[in-house]
């Protein structure tokens, strides 16, 4: 067993550093405080290939491989978790083409993506199915070769700004009248509108939409998978993508870390470096231990969802739970160390331990993460 990352790894670690430091850092606060999408930042992420990372390269992508999204979105998330959700926002929002479509589909649909000059959403849930994904009340009706497509979906990051999403509603089996989950890539068009849902606590310059589809016609190739597997697919999804949430995580409790270990070192009282003070130390200790644990079960969730391990559901949702749960520790011991200066906008720690909030509830709750391992524990039937 090996532990250490590879050549290419390491490389493309020190890339995504440098780009983060010289062009993502200086802008982070602004990027909060102006609650904008930043467009020369995704150019940026797109030229250095960043947003090819999630993608195949029979379509136009670097690998597709999950272990090098999660290194890239570390590294962002350590300077500005807004950002770093541009490339996970890429993944989740393609990973059911990536997974369920055809070849003509992922013709179709991947390399414009691939290349960042689309950008695409994940359109799962609704105002009354968060957790519950079987509660979804959209719906689409076969109509000749159309579907058509009504419902609302509420919370989709990059919804207003996607060119391409990947919407879940109810189809009507032929022979039960049964409704059962599918999954839809849609291109915007006519029979969509779309609400910016704003004033967020944190990861601000995401911009989060509303989605209402009335009687919105979707050609039927662009079903993804058979009508009914929407529900499976979902979840391969999330099997996938919470590997990246947990690097978000990663990324914030350790640039929220090597802050405070930079501050204990230069603040003075009592006449000596707050670092001296073993109360200070027992902090810096505890925050360095979640977060080294938190980036093994990251690394090792999105290495067995790249090995196919049968269980890598269990893994990623293991990462995101623990990541998540580390990043709000961590983010919120980072103040404490900073006192008065940590609470200030002056400082990004208030800023990371706003982000780090989001991290336990958007793709699945961590209780749903935790229902996800205790299921996976007990068996089916629980
Ligand atoms: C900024 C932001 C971005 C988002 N981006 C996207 C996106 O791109 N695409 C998308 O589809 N969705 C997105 N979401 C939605 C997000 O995934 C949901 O908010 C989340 O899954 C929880 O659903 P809910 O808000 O309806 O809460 P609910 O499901 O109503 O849950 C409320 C509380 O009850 C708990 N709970 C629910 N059921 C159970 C249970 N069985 N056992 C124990 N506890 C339970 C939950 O853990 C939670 O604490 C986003 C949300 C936000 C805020």
């Amino acid at each position: 067993m090996n532990f250490e990352l590879d050549k290419e790894l390491v490389f493309l670690k020190e890339m995504v550093r440098d780009l983060a430091q010289e062009k993502i850092a200086p802008r982070a606060a602004e990027i909060d405080e102006k609650d904008e999408f930043p467009w020369d930042i995704k150019e940026a992420l797109a030229e250095h290939e960043i947003l090819a990372m999630p993608f195949p390269e029979e379509y136009g992508g670097t690998g597709g491989k999950a272990l090098p999204v999660v290194i890239a979105v570390e590294e962002i998330a350590k300077v500005s978790a807004s950002v770093a959700m541009i490339p996970g926002g890429q993944c989740l929002g393609s990973a059911a083409i990536v997974i369920a479509g055809t070849e003509e589909q992922k013709q179709r649909f991947l390399p414009g993506l691939a290349s960042g000059e689309k950008l695409c959403a994940y359109a799962l849930t609704e105002p009354n199915a968060g957790s519950d994904v079987g509660g979804i009340q959209s719906t689409a009706v076969l109509d000749g070769d159309e579907y058509v497509i009504n419902g609302t979906k509420r919370f989709i990051s990059f919804g207003n700004i996607a060119d391409i999403l990947t919407v879940f509603a109810k189809t009507i089996d032929q022979n039960t009248g049964q409704k059962k989950l599918s999954c839809f890539a849609v291109e915007k068009g006519e029979g969509l509108v779309v609400r910016n849902l704003e004033h967020k606590m944190g990861v601000k310059g995401t911009p989060t939409a509303e989605l209402f589809f009335d009687n919105m016609r979707v050609p039927k190739e662009n079903l993804l998978g058979a009508e009914g597997d929407g529900f499976k697919i979902a979840m391969q999804v999330l099997d996938k993508t919470r590997s990246e949430v947990a690097a978000q995580a990663l990324g914030l409790a350790q640039g929220a870390l090597d802050f405070a270990v930079q501050y204990a070192r230069d603040r003075v009282q009592f006449g000596s470096p707050i670092g001296k003070f073993q109360a200070i130390q027992m902090k810096l200790a505890d925050m360095e231990i979640k977060t080294q644990a938190a980036r093994y079960l990251t690394y090792v969730a999105a290495d067995k969802y790249d090995r196919k391990v049968h269980d890598r559901g269990k893994y990623t949702a293991i990462a995101k739970a623990f990541a998540s749960d580390a990043a709000m520790e961590v983010t919120s011991e980072a103040i404490q160390i900073l006192g008065g200066y940590g609470y200030s906008k002056e400082y990004p720690l208030e800023r990371m331990f706003r982000d780090a909030k989001i991290q336990q509830i958007y793709e699945g709750t961590n209780e749903i993460q935790r229902i996800v391992i205790a299921r996976s524990l007990l068996g089916r039937g629980f």
